[in-house]
This record gives C-alpha cells, sequence and structure tokens, in this order.
C-alpha cells in the first residue's frame, strides 16, 4: 500500500484524530523546527507531551463542571486556625486520596451550622479532583428527590449504577432531609450500594442522633448507620458559626467606629442646639 502524504490534510487529519493541541500548534512548533534545525523526533515528542498535558488540564476542568462543587470553596481559603479539631494535616493527608478512596472509607463531618462543613467539604473535593479523583457534591434533599424520582421511574438501580463513576460522593447536610418531605429509603439504598466499594462524605448538624427523623424506621436508621461508620473518619467541628463570629466581629469595629466618631456628632449636635 502507498500512503500519499499531503500536509494540507494535516489540520484534517488531527481533528480525526481527537488531538485538539496538535492541530493548534503543529504550525509554530513545525516552522520553529524547520528553522532551528530539530531533529524530526523531538518535534514529535514535544507535540505529543503538550497534547497529553493539555488533555489532563481538559480533564479536570470537566471532572470539576460534573462535581458542582461550591465555587471559592476550596481549602486556600479555609481558616484551619479557626476549627484547630479538624487538623490541616489530617485534612491535606485526606486530599492526597489513595488508599482510603479506594477502598470506600467514609467522611462524616459533624458541627453546627455554620462550623464550616459544607467549606471543608467542598475543599476537600477541589483538590481530589485536581488530583485526578470523580467527586459529586449535592445537598442531600436534592439527591433523595432525584433518586426518589428514579424509583418511580424504575431505574432507581440504574440511577445508583450511575453515580458509580465518582470516587466520593458528597451528601451535604444530611440532618436535612426529612423522611416526610420525600422517601429516604432510597438514600439507605444509595449508602448500602456504596458500602465498602465507594465513599461517601456527610455533612450533618447532629452526630447520629436525631437520624430517626431521616430515615423511615429505626432498623433502617441503625443500618445506615452501622454501614456508613463500619469504614469512616469523623471529623468534629465543635465550633461557633464562621457568621455569627464575622457578623460580631464587623459589629464589635462598627461599635469602636461609631464609638470615635460618637463626640464629633455629640459636639455637632450641641453647636446646632
Ligand atoms: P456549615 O456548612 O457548617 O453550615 P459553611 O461551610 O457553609 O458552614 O460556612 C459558613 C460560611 O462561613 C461560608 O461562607 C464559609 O465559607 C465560611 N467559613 C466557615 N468556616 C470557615 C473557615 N474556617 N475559614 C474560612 N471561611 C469559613
Ligand atoms: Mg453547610
Amino acid at each position: 500500500m502507498t500512503i500519499t502524504i499531503d500536509t494540507a490534510k494535516l489540520p484534517t487529519l488531527l481533528t480525526a484524530l481527537r488531538l485538539p493541541t496538535i492541530a493548534r500548534l503543529w504550525p509554530d512548533f513545525c516552522a520553529r523546527a524547520d528553522k532551528e534545525g530539530w531533529p524530526a523526533a523531538r518535534l514529535l515528542a514535544a507535540l505529543a507531551e503538550l497534547e497529553l498535558a493539555e488533555r489532563e488540564q481538559r480533564r479536570i476542568q470537566r471532572h470539576l463542571a460534573e462535581a458542582r462543587l461550591p465555587p471559592g470553596k476550596t481549602l486556600d481559603t479555609f481558616d484551619f486556625t479557626l476549627v484547630p479539631s479538624l487538623g490541616k494535616a489530617r485534612i491535606m493527608a485526606l486530599a492526597e486520596g489513595d488508599a482510603w478512596l479506594g477502598s470506600g472509607h467514609n467522611l462524616l463531618a459533624f458541627g453546627p451550622p455554620g462550623a464550616g462543613k459544607s467549606h471543608a467539604a467542598a475543599g476537600l473535593g477541589h483538590e481530589l479532583v485536581r488530583r485526578g479523583y470523580r467527586v459529586l457534591f449535592t445537598r442531600t434533599t436534592d439527591i433523595v428527590q432525584r433518586l426518589q424520582a428514579a424509583r418511580q421511574a424504575l431505574t432507581l438501580a440504574q440511577e445508583i449504577a450511575k453515580l458509580d463513576r465518582f470516587d466520593l460522593l458528597i451528601l451535604d447536610d444530611l440532618s436535612y432531609a426529612r423522611k416526610d418531605q420525600a422517601e429516604t429509603s432510597v438514600l439507605f439504598e444509595l449508602i448500602s450500594a456504596r458500602y465498602e466499594r465507594r465513599s461517601i462524605m456527610i455533612t450533618a448538624n447532629q452526630p447520629f442522633s436525631g437520624w430517626d427523623a431521616i430515615f423511615p424506621d429505626k432498623a433502617m436508621t441503625v443500618a445506615a448507620i452501622d454501614r456508613l461508620v463500619h469504614h469512616a473518619t469523623i471529623l468534629e467541628m465543635n465550633v461557633e458559626s464562621y457568621r455569627r463570629r464575622t457578623a460580631l466581629n464587623a459589629a464589635t469595629s462598627l461599635r469602636d467606629t461609631a464609638r470615635d466618631i460618637d463626640p464629633v456628632s455629640a459636639s455637632d449636635t450641641e453647636k446646632e442646639n
């Protein structure tokens, strides 16, 4: 077989081969290689390496988009000194992924509203995606609704299987799910399906007490907790609300500012009288 080589066909060929980076870069690189007398292998290696690097970047961007992480809530913007019980080193070790994701180990973050649970969970999610893992961040009530709709359409098993592609499922605000709001036994089925295979991270205001209100009956609550905690790391975040703390700080500095201004306004008032 003889192959006719037609460089004019190069853009079409590269597109057909799904090599967008090479398709973009080859004219410049070939011109440089011709001018500087690069060996052909060097040109080929340079282009291949850039394609691979950009492919990895495109993959991470895709995974970041599908993860639906709340924007801006990264570990860089998380102040670990405010939550000493969390331990920055421990969170950074978890952000490496590795063994715990491979064995379906879970993370359970507990703390009052405003403690930074969602932020910490999202930050961890960001890091894991950057390292090549696939993550989905969802409010628990949203996923319960989605699974409930699937159950009604008789596709619950498929819907749960679709979630298998995620190394980590972050179920935010588990304690807001209510058995009367939607049928939460689907949540139990999700937990059971992932047990010892795929990791779940949950955030909740209360650790276990009060979970009776989430699952349809006591036996299911016990069984769900049992599966979640069997291989799990518990992150206690019993700190005062970050929102309230910052609001109080703002109020205090406002009050101090008001005090500084006060004598002036007082003398103004005197003048007016
Ligand atoms: P929770 O999920 O525990 O109710 P959030 O994670 O939503 O709390 O935190 C409430 C707000 O305070 C968010 O805007 C979050 O970014 C911020 N926040 C909480 N803890 C911290 C922290 N340690 N460092 C920086 N921001 C924080
Ligand atoms: Mg939250």
